[in-house]
């Protein structure tokens, strides 16, 4: 992959595919985690001398119907603080854009546009026509094939222009070939969350290559089936009891080790203010959840992470927005934070978790990509780096 250090930028069009796809209340950008993480590609390439135009989507909007609550405005005002220049935001701006050397603007939702998520060829060939240098810079979006990810690229290189990974990109895919080529060992995956389903590729490939998988949330209730425990009402999913069992069973033949909780934090209900009750994994009740793991769970984990020499955490291992189920991921990502090993965290929810455990300082690489990130440790090609890397 070409990237954008390596190119002539003074006096360019050049098109930066960010994720700015950031969180939005009452017209006011919540959490600019995403913008901060764009900022310095944006910064190189105006320091270069080109005329920058960045577009990204924001939520999902129906194709070909603009709305005003998907629209990037906020993140232009947002984006004009932060970069401490001016940055217009341009509505209408697929049959061309006008802007100078020094000057950067934001386009508008790409997903207003017809055709962007069927990854059009007439949509991507006009998106690779505003510029001469094209820059992906979204992992985020890196493994879907649309048209302001895969289609422009490829549209850019066919109309004999660059096309170039930004730094942000570069950086993502070089925090996880670190992680995932050669990791330093023990190798630890935190894999936690609601379900087995989301994320049963991403554990299929994780379990040949971990010294230890650590599996948290609802799916780690499906794993307590699987060995045998009565779970109560826990949120699990019945029809994968038996796929835990065989990733249970390769761990074995594998020598890695899928450590499960031996107490357990539960609640009656599913709510905030829900009575937590600490027990025994082994003394559930019928009708109660288990919405975290205990104190001495988390003690086994920490100290397997500690230990790391590459962790690699994607998932919460207990309903960690509700305080009284929340001090499981406390541990987790404090250890997570302590840790001498490399630690690489992704996803929307291990980002929550780590700002709100404050460690995220302290985590050597926070991927902000959740689909993209799990595809990649699960092997796939992603499109988008496919084209780049394409002749
Ligand atoms: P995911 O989107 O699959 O990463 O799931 C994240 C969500 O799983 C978070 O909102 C957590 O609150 C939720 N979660 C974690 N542990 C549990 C649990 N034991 N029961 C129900 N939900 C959980």
């Amino acid at each position: 992959m070409k990237t954008l250090d390596q190119m002539n930028l003074e006096g360019q069009r050049v098109l930066i595919r960010s994720d700015l796809n950031v969180p939005i209340q009452n017209g006011q950008v919540t959490s600019a985690a995403r913008i901060e993480a764009s900022l310095p590609t944006m910064r190189q390439a105006l320091a270069a001398g080109a005329a920058v135009m960045v577009m990204s989507h924001l939520g999902r909007p129906t194709e070909g119907q603009p709305e005003d609550r998907f629209s990037l405005k906020p993140v232009a005002e947002k984006l004009t603080v932060m970069l401490g220049q001016p940055v217009d935001l341009v509505s209408d701006w697929i049959d061309g854009v006008e802007v100078e050397p020094g000057q950067l603007v934001l386009l508008e939702n790409v997903r207003f546009l017809k055709g962007e998520k069927a990854n059009d060829e007439a949509l991507a060939k006009k998106m690779a026509g505003l510029c001469d240098v094209f820059c992906m810079d979204a992992f985020a979006t890196a493994h879907r094939a649309q048209a302001s990810t895969e289609g422009v690229i490829r549209q850019a290189k066919a109309q004999g222009k660059q096309a170039c990974a930004g730094p942000l990109l570069a950086a993502e895919v070089q925090a996880l070939d670190k992680a995932l080529a050669d990791p330093a060992r023990p190798l630890v995956a935190i894999v936690g969350g609601a379900k087995v389903s989301g994320k049963l590729e991403v554990l299929e490939a994780l379990i040949e290559k971990v010294d230890q998988l650590i599996v948290g949330g609802g799916i780690a209730n499906t794993f307590l089936a699987a060995a045998g425990h009565r779970i109560g009402a826990s949120l699990h999913e019945p029809d994968l009891v038996d796929t835990a069992e065989q990733l249970m069973e390769r761990a074995k033949e594998k020598g890695a080790s899928i450590p499960l909780p031996t107490d357990v934090v539960t609640a009656e209900r599913f709510h905030q203010d829900a009575h937590p009750s600490l027990r025994d994994v082994a003394k559930v009740h019928k009708d109660e959840m288990i919405l975290d793991i205990g104190p001495e769970s988390a003690q086994v984990l920490a100290d397997i992470i500690k230990n790391a020499g590459t962790v690699i955490w994607n998932g919460p291992v207990g309903v960690f927005e509700f305080e009284h189920f929340s001090k499981g991921t406390k541990v987790v990502a404090q250890a997570v934070g302590e840790t001498d090993g490399f630690t690489l965290a992704g996803g929307g929810d291990t980002i929550a978790a780590i700002e709100k455990f404050g460690v995220a300082d302290q985590v050597d690489y926070i991927s902000t990509a959740g689909g993209a990130f799990l595809e990649y440790v699960e092997g796939k090609e992603l499109p988008a780096l496919a084209a780049l890397s394409a002749a």
